[in-house]
């Protein structure tokens, strides 16, 4: 059994008096790919903007890698490098070229000399397809791009696990396959750690581990990604699973 990175004990929170999420229990382990799937307003960004203190939460505890998170400014600045993120929407700073967006973490907040990181940066690029476009400004590049370049972004802070939310919602068809591969390579090859919102269904199919199926705030079913897609426990899943063609 791999050591835990993540564990959700009895996690709850509310938007004001709104209740969105309800005792929510999972583990992510080392190099484990867990994804979340549910209905649109189930509460799966919610859930994973948690996870690196985009949004606080009202009860219920959170450790990373055997520690639990305390509520304390410097420890989440801390939790949030060990711990990057991908959104749907692409924020790059526009006035920033592609390798300069990618140095400010590592050589502003982490401190890592830049002569290094620009090294780093640019293998990172080489590998996503995209080392040619280092001097580029993000308005030249195509949203397929520009995802590809945000992923680089966090890989460059040497986080401990990667997450998802929804990354290839708004790209075009075409461009969704190179941004899945990369998420792909990285587990398979690098055996990241990761949490997964998607929509593509093959895909969390061949990536995840583990199913947390959720609806109206509640983990309704926690599944072996092998046996999700084919068997999962709950009737609701299926209709899910109906619903998206799959
Ligand atoms: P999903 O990602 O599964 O579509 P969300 O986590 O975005 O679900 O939303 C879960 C619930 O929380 C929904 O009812 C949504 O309307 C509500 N919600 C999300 N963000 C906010 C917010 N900032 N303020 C108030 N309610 C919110
Ligand atoms: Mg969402």
């Amino acid at each position: 059994m791999a050591a835990e990175v993540l564990t959700i004990k009895n996690l709850n929170k509310s938007y004001g008096t709104k209740q969105v999420l309800f005792d929510i229990n999972f583990t992510v382990a080392k190099g484990e790919v867990v994804t979340l799937l549910g209905p649109s307003g189930s509460g799966k960004s919610t859930l994973i903007r948690c996870l690196n203190g985009l949004e606080e939460f009202q009860s219920g505890t959170y450790s990373f890698e055997g520690q639990e998170v305390i509520d304390n400014k410097d420890v989440w600045r801390q939790l949030r490098q060990k711990v990057g993120m991908v959104f749907q929407s692409y924020d790059l700073f526009p006035n920033l070229t592609v390798m300069e967006n990618i140095l400010l973490g590592p050589t502003k907040v982490q401190k890592r000399p830049r002569q290094e990181v620009i090294v780093e940066a640019q293998a990172l690029l080489k590998k996503v397809g995209l080392e040619n476009y280092q001097d580029v400004y993000p308005r030249q590049l195509s949203g397929g791009q520009k995802q590809r370049i945000a992923i680089v972004r966090a890989l460059a802070l040497h986080p401990e696990v990667m997450l998802f939310d929804e990354v290839t919602a708004s790209l075009d068809p075409e461009m969704v396959r190179g941004v899945l591969e990369i998420i792909k390579d990285l587990s398979q090859n690098e055996h990241m750690t990761m949490v997964i919102v998607t929509h593509e269904m093959n895909f969390a199919a061949q990536i995840a581990d583990k199913v947390l199926f959720l609806e109206n705030g509640h983990i309704l079913e926690e599944t072996a990604g092998k046996d999700f897609f084919t068997k999962p426990q709950t009737k609701r899943a299926q209709e899910f699973l109906d619903s998206m063609d799959f």
